[in-house]
């Protein structure tokens, strides 16, 4: 063979692979064929099914939300001739709030003129809150008693929910709203900018599948910010392939948790941050600490370290599947939800108020994988 006709040849089968050609040449290529023919005619669109079975699943965790009837702490209080700024019980959306809530501690922090800030806490939001004193050329360190993935934040969701759980609807204070609008827009525009970084942070489509049309959300009309999100869409029975009365789709933000952390992490100690391992035991621990100013994001630590009695924990038991990377929906039915990750696809997000037990129940595990059982059973195509 001469390179001319090499070339020809290479070129052609290259060619071949890039279109598809080859498969419909083959025999396997006349069955993918027939199936997209298939999938024409049916008219139907489809979505790839979950492989869900108890055997699949792959780890189970509860962790507990740190929830405050009245909202998340951001105020300061003086500790001796130290500040305080506090930043912590955002419920069910930490994850979400974390970028806008620190947002407003950082302003706090910056009006005491100091340069050099203590962060207590390496979850989402202590990361998120001392990458943002770092932004303005300050000196940071972070102390926490334990860092990913032994934090709360590792065992959430990781979707975009800035009211779920966030407080109590009837103690919604004027106060409270506006720091939720302006902690949840800056938020919302932060992660924009955080696209494209390795999928830690996607935008996804949302299925809610349901027999009867959904409530409204318990903070429908207070908490919200209209046109934020693209509208919801109601699908009609040839627009999706459940078996089900209602159905619509949304479009979601989701954050890949390990990938997220890692990153932030990282980005924290290239810009110069420190991290150590300290626990705080009572106020003189803090008070001892060399920095002026300090922004306590402990979550629910706040409870013991700050005499915090509102503070409640609200545990959440997730189940994760192996990952199926053709699986990249959100789907929300009655009794389960899915998320699928990169790391995992997490069934669950039950929530027990006053529940302080970490241990996963293999009953709920069962309860949400039968649900999504039956509902793939069901699906068409
Ligand atoms: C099942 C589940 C699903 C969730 N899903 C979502 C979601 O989809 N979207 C969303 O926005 N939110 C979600 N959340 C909520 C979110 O995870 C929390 O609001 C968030 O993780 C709180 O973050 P944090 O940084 O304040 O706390 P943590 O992650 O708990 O971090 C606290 C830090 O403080 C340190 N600390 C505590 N006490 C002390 C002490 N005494 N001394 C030293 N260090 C201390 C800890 O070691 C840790 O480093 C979910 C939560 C759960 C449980």
């Amino acid at each position: 063979m001469n390179r001319r006709t090499f070339l020809q040849t290479t070129g052609l089968s290259t060619a071949a692979i890039a279109t598809g050609l080859t498969s419909c040449i083959s025999s396997s290529g006349n069955k993918a064929y027939m199936d997209r023919h298939f999938h024409i005619s049916s008219g139907i669109h489809k979505i790839p099914k979950l492989r869900i079975s108890m055997d699949r699943i792959v780890k189970e965790t509860v962790g507990l939300r740190p929830f405050r009837a009245s909202g998340p702490r951001l105020d300061c209080e003086m500790l001796g001739r130290k500040t305080i700024v506090h930043n912590y019980g955002h419920g069910g959306s930490g994850w979400s709030l974390s970028w806008g809530t620190g947002n407003i501690a950082r302003e706090k922090a910056e009006a005491t003129g100091e340069k050099r800030f203590a962060v207590l806490g390496c979850g989402t939001v202590g990361i998120a809150t001392a990458r943002l004193l770092q932004e303005r050329g300050h000196e940071v360190t972070i102390y926490a008693k334990e860092l990913p993935p032994h934090v709360t934040s590792f065992l959430a969701t990781g979707t975009w929910s800035p009211a779920y759980r966030l407080c109590d609807p009837e103690k919604i204070t004027p106060q409270l709203k506006a720091d939720w609008e302006k902690a949840c827009l800056f938020s919302f525009r932060t992660f924009q900018n955080l696209l494209g970084f390795n999928d830690i942070v996607s935008w996804v489509d949302e299925y809610v599948v349901r027999n009867d049309m959904p409530a409204a959300n318990e903070m429908h009309g207070q908490l919200e910010i209209k046109g934020l999100l693209p509208e919801r869409v109601l699908l009609s029975r040839k627009e999706h392939p459940f078996k089900a009365s209602y159905v619509a789709r949304m479009s979601g933000m989701m954050f890949n948790i390990p990938s997220y952390l890692h990153k932030q992490l990282n980005d924290f100690m290239l810009f110069g941050g420190k991290v150590k391992i300290r626990e705080f035991k009572t106020l003189e621990d803090i008070d001892a600490l060399e920095e002026k100013c300090v922004v306590n994001c402990t979550g629910l630590g706040a409870k013991f370290l700050f005499n915090d009695e509102e503070l409640t924990p609200v545990s959440g038991q997730l189940s994760c599947l192996i990952p199926q990377p053709e699986v990249t929906y959100k789907l929300n039915t009655q009794g389960a939800s899915v998320i699928a990750r990169k790391d995992g696809i997490y069934l669950g997000g039950n929530g027990i108020v006053g529940n302080w037990d970490t241990t996963p129940s293999r009953e709920q595990t069962e309860k949400v994988v039968t649900v999504l059982q039956e509902l793939m059973q069901n699906m068409r195509g």
